[in-house]
């Protein structure tokens, strides 16, 4: 789908945006998005990104605003992918030990978990792959799982550059058809592994022996918006047991749970504690940003030091990373006169400002409109910009060193189909000096030239009203800081930060996992949060707030007669407490596993409760979904 050529000629469709978009703000919504691709979008990625139904495209096409163009078929990059041989190198000691027990196990057929906690760049991909050749050669069959926005076209190549065309690979973007080709090939024997997202552990594989889960902390391993509300690593263990079969979850940074269990014997530890070729860990820099200069009283973006390490980079002709774990310009447009703050009128949440098409858009609902040139409530022309998304760094960034190629890869950026691939493709090929981005390019890639990783601000997620928030912190840093340095080249990262005195950046920015474990179980163990204790999230929505309040009271009131061997917490409005123009309160049950290790009780009083209230609140447009052991608590 693209735009009527016509409405391209001289800011047409900037005006007529501005028309439409009170009485249809969707079909407003999807022309700028088009206005800002030159290239066709595919209508299932437009509406998703756009938050939109199928009936505003219609409305768009019927008045000849869009244009349908045949589907340039989308030639599948994975399944083009040359066969190349593989390198020839020996398994390092650790890499061998650490088969060897894996090995053992296959051998036995008898159910295991391991934790593979290997630190960045340890060759743990490596071991899977060995594991696997170790699973086939016993004619066994075998899963590996990768976070959706790992799979990319290095990590199929290597992968197929071992076991060709025994693999399936089974991501978002095939098409219906090549998804049915793909499960028939693995029900049918032809194909041996199964390589994917989350989904893919359901792959309908006979005698299996071996299920891989990299990244194995990835919060997108838990599919939460829909039904199933399934954890893939979960689902794993569970398969593995009726099959007999081996679980390899790995990770630089496991999950707090995942690493409790190694500790408690649930699982088996496996450790590579050493990069390949000794090359060391990158050095890393906390930047106190409260104590930096503040020329015209504004806070720089960059500090003096990431500055001149950038500058030093791009002189030896070296590749940069830079992450900013927020998209859009800034995510916040306030008067400065009276303070009046932009806000969806969906969700309680202030739009962010995007440069394309001068647009605030909503990051939760998608809804979206043309940024005002004055205050809508006092008139003030003084509208300013608070805090900072990666397409204000990324303008900060090209006023600095104007003649570095700079490429951003967020959500904006990698609407259209294999964009995100392609950005990494022209990365790797050093088209680019500098690649900015979102948590996108923090995950599993390996690039040679890359000698400097710098964080912008590290606190974002620092503070989210999640227990989580530490450890997600403290991974998405070191995950980072694992991209800088190979071989000859010692890397160095750069961490600004507003709260330099943080237990999880220092624990970061020192490699030291096993300190921030400590600490985090400690404070786990205080509050029987998991792994001490399990969790129950209910949430109540709906379009009427008092009818969603009324419900959720009721709950908790039930709930508490029902208390005492658990504890109700709550009903309270949730984080985002309105998102598309429905309320949303929620509340959480938890119990302590020293209670009852499998929360069956909790959950059986949760059941009952919920299941009598359903009925009357579905009367009153209310709804109500219950999360088990919950991933996302905003
Ligand atoms: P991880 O998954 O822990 O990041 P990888 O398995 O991707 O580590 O290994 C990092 C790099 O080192 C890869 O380019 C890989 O091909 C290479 N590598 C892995 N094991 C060895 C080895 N034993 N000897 C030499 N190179 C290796
Ligand atoms: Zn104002
Ligand atoms: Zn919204």
């Amino acid at each position: 789908m693209r735009l009527h050529p016509e409405l391209r000629k001289g800011g047409r469709v900037q005006e007529l945006v501005a028309k439409i978009e009170k009485r249809a703000p969707k079909q407003a919504e999807i022309l700028s998005i088009l206005s800002e691709h030159k290239e066709p979008l595919a209508v299932r990625t437009l509406l998703s990104y756009a938050k939109a139904t199928p009936s505003t495209l219609k409305s768009l096409h019927k008045k000849h605003w869009v244009v349908l163009s045949k589907r340039a078929v989308s030639r599948d990059p994975y399944a083009q992918l040359e066969i190349v041989p593989p390198p020839q190198f020996e398994l390092t000691d650790e890499q061998k030990s650490v088969l060897a027990e894996i090995k053992q196990a296959i051998d036995r057929e008898e159910y295991t978990t391991f934790l593979l906690h290997g630190v960045t760049g340890s060759g743990k991909t490596q071991v899977y792959i060995e594991a696997l050749k170790e699973a086939l050669a016993r004619g066994k069959t075998a899963i590996v799982l990768v976070p959706e926005i790992a799979l990319t076209p290095q990590m199929v190549q290597r992968f197929r550059s071992h076991f060709g065309d025994d693999i399936a690979v089974l991501h978002s973007r095939l098409s219906m058809g090549e998804r049915f080709d793909a499960w028939r090939s693995l029900r049918e024997g032809r194909k041996r592994i199964a390589l994917g997202p989350r989904s893919a552990v359901l792959a309908p594989l006979q005698n299996l022996g071996l299920i891989v889960v990299d990244e194995e902390h990835e919060a997108s391993y838990k599919q939460e918006d829909a039904v199933p509300r399934y954890h893939a690593r979960d689902v794993a263990i569970m398969r593995a047991q009726a099959a007999n079969a081996i679980v390899v979850l790995g990770s630089a940074t496991p999950s707090v749970e995942s690493y409790f269990n190694a500790k408690i014997g649930k699982f088996r530890l496996l450790e590579l504690t050493r990069r390949i070729d000794d090359v060391p860990m990158p050095h890393v820099e906390l930047v106190n940003m409260t104590r930096e200069p503040r020329p015209g009283r504004k806070m720089p973006v960059f500090s003096r030091l990431l500055k001149e390490k950038i500058e030093e980079k791009l002189q030896r002709g070296e590749q940069v990373i830079l992450l900013q774990n927020r998209r859009g310009y800034a995510p916040t447009l306030m008067c400065a006169d009276c303070g009046y703050v932009e806000m969806c009128k969906n969700c309680h949440i202030s739009l962010t400002y995007h440069v394309a098409g001068h647009r605030l858009r909503c990051h939760y609902c998608g809804y979206s409109k043309t940024a005002p040139e004055v205050c809508p409530k006092c008139g003030s022309p003084e509208l300013t910009y608070k805090g900072r998304g990666t397409q204000r760094v990324e303008e900060e960034l090209r006023s600095l060193f104007p003649h570095a190629r700079i490429v951003r890869m967020d959500l904006d950026t990698t609407v259209r189909k294999w964009s995100h691939d392609r950005i990494l493709g022209a990365f790797g090929r050093h088209e680019y000096d500098i690649l900015l981005g979102t948590q996108m390019v923090a995950k599993g890639l390996d690039f040679p030239s890359v000698t400097l990783v710098g964080v912008i601000t590290a606190d974002l997620g620092l503070y989210f009203p999640d227990f989580r928030a530490a450890e997600r912190t403290f991974q998405l840093l070191t995950q980072v800081a694992g991209r800088a340095g190979r071989k000859d080249r010692q890397g160095e990262v750069v961490i600004q930060t507003f709260s330099p005195t943080n237990f999880a950046l220092i624990c970061a920015s020192q490699h030291d996992f096993h300190s921030f474990f400590d600490w985090e179980i400690r404070q786990r163990r205080e509050l029987a949060y998991p792994p001490y204790g399990r969790l129950i999230a209910i949430e109540v929505r709906g379009l009427d707030v008092e009818a969603v309040r009324k419900t959720a009271s009721e709950i908790g009131a039930r709930l508490r007669q029902k208390a005492g061997r658990f504890t109700v917490l709550g009903p309270s409005p949730a984080p985002l407490s309105r998102v598309r123009r429905m309320y949303r309160w929620h509340l959480l049950t938890r119990q302590a596993r020293h209670v009852e290790p499998s929360g069956a009780e909790m959950r059986q009083a949760v059941r009952e409760v919920v299941q009598d209230i359903v009925p009357v609140a579905r009367k009153q447009r209310v709804t109500v979904t219950v999360n088990v052991d919950p991933v996302n608590l905003l």
